[in-house]
């Protein structure tokens, strides 16, 4: 069989992770399955879709990985074959008008609650027919309707509970129900992967199919994400949009692989690269119950890609990411500052922490931490550090870890300090702060004038004045 999925975004509002995790599941098992992924624009409503919502949802699928197959699909650019449909099912007898007023349903609605019964339309259109209004869905009087769900097993639901529902408005635009079905049929649909909160829509949509005679696609329905307190995920939990997560310094790799293992297993295991998805991803080990966001898991996986990224990569992604400033591109790319990132790799969480930790090599001036200063930079460690600068400025090679050790050692003996007491000091006069690598892996990868600049221009700083 020849897999054909789709991701199917309404563009009224940012791409969300339950989405885009909807998204990558589609996605993932398309790809695994050698098949096909659409992307189709679900723009019916005027009046709650916008472009810049279309546009944000584009630009986090691309950011995280996703490629989909052929164009992009546009709902309001298909009226005619929906027209098509519609018409096939008004012919058919299974469709029919209804010119009931708003204040008819709305007595009706009232009289059914007040006798306790089920809210549904009366049918008075269906057994007295009119020409035109909006076109409501000839329901089965009985029976029942089955969904065979990928992941929730099977759903049974009586025909007799569901309205004659509407499928196409007075204007003559057809509703969310009915659009859904026809596109899925058009593109060629063999899996219908998408969020629980759909589940009551299916049987609905599987009852046009049959009336289309058309045979309808697997469906598979992700339970939702929760939030930490268990309570369905909303922006009362923090950020819901992956461009909030792109923005706060999250990787995709970290996010596309966070996502895939809310809801999804492979035994123990918890970090897959995109091949491995590729090679393994399938839908009957998607969980039937919710997923709960954990943002500690997140971080720790995003602290392991930004641990495995290439210095290289990284530098060109705090470039284009725009956390480290485009005048300090030559000095990102270049040997030392490549060379003595992965040290801070090592320790960052954040996309932002790993230029944090570089920035005293890359930017002339830096934050001094007033806390450190006064903790390190002591009466008795100025002189050390003047003799430090004396002893370091004969040296041609600073990259010549021995000699700087044997420098240290020969200072540590002359002064009776320790080791520590010295390298503290060295370590907030040049970077600022009191956190760092080690001192000789600075000192060897700083530029040689900023060092010196640092080394003995402190004197002259009016942070360091008042000591
Ligand atoms: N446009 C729908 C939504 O955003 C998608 C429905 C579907 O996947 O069938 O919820």
């Amino acid at each position: 069989m020849n897999i054909v999925t789709r991701f199917a975004p309404s563009p009224t509002g940012n791409l969300h992770i339950g989405g885009a995790r909807t998204a990558i599941f589609n996605y993932l098992f398309a790809r695994r399955h050698g098949g096909k992924f659409h992307l189709r624009i679900e723009d019916t409503d005027i009046e709650r879709s916008r472009k810049e919502y279309e546009e944000e949802i584009l630009t986090s699928m691309k950011w995280l990985g996703m490629d989909y197959d052929g164009k992009a699909v546009y709902q309001s650019q298909r009226t005619d074959i929906y027209r098509k449909y519609l018409n096939m099912l008004l012919e058919s007898g299974n469709a029919y008008y209804c010119n009931c007023s708003r204040e008819e349903l709305e007595k009706e609605r009232e009289l059914a609650i007040s006798q306790g019964k089920k809210t549904l339309y009366g049918r008075k259109c269906r057994y007295n027919p009119v020409s035109a209004g909006v076109l409501r869905f000839k329901m089965p009087e009985d029976g029942e309707t089955v969904i065979n769900d990928a992941i929730l097993g099977d759903i049974t639901i009586m025909n007799r509970e569901i309205d004659d529902f509407i499928i196409a408005r007075a204007d003559g635009s057809p509703t969310y129900n009915f659009t859904v079905v026809v596109d899925d049929h058009e593109m060629g649909i063999t899996h219908v992967i998408r969020g629980d909160d759909h589940v009551n829509n299916t049987p609905k949509q599987l009852l046009i199919y049959r009336a289309l005679g058309l045979e309808p696609p697997v469906f598979a329905h992700v339970p939702m994400i929760l939030g930490p307190d268990k309570k369905k995920l909303s922006k009362r939990h923090g950020s819901t949009a992956v461009s909030q997560y792109r923005e706060a310094g999250y990787l995709p790799e970290a996010l596309f692989n966070y996502l895939v293992r809310l809801g999804w297993s492979h035994g123990d295991d918890e970090i897959f690269s995109r091949d491995d998805l590729v090679n393994i991803f399938d839908i009957d080990h998607i969980g039937n119950s919710a997923a709960v966001l954990s943002m500690e898991k997140l971080l720790w996986l995003n602290a392991h890609y930004i641990k495995n990224m290439n210095p290289k990569n990284m530098a060109l992604l705090l470039l284009s990411e725009k956390i480290a400033p485009p005048e300090i591109k030559e000095k990102l790319l270049s040997e030392p500052s490549l060379s003595f990132m992965p040290m801070i790799q090592e320790r960052a969480k954040m996309l932002g922490d790993v230029y944090s930790g570089m920035r005293f090599m890359l930017e002339e001036d830096i934050e001094i931490n007033a806390t450190a200063v006064k903790k390190h930079i002591t009466p008795e460690i100025m002189p050390v550090i003047d003799k430090l600068a004396v002893e370091l400025e004969k040296m041609e090679d600073l990259a010549d870890t021995e000699k700087l050790e044997a420098v240290f050692k020969s200072i540590i003996e002359t002064y009776g300090i320790k080791m520590k007491a010295i390298a503290q000091a060295v370590r907030v006069l040049l970077t600022g702060t009191d956190v760092s690598p080690g001192i000789f892996e600075i000192i060897s990868h700083i530029d040689r004038e900023l060092l010196f600049k640092r080394l003995k221009g402190f004197h002259d700083n009016p942070i360091f004045e008042k000591l």
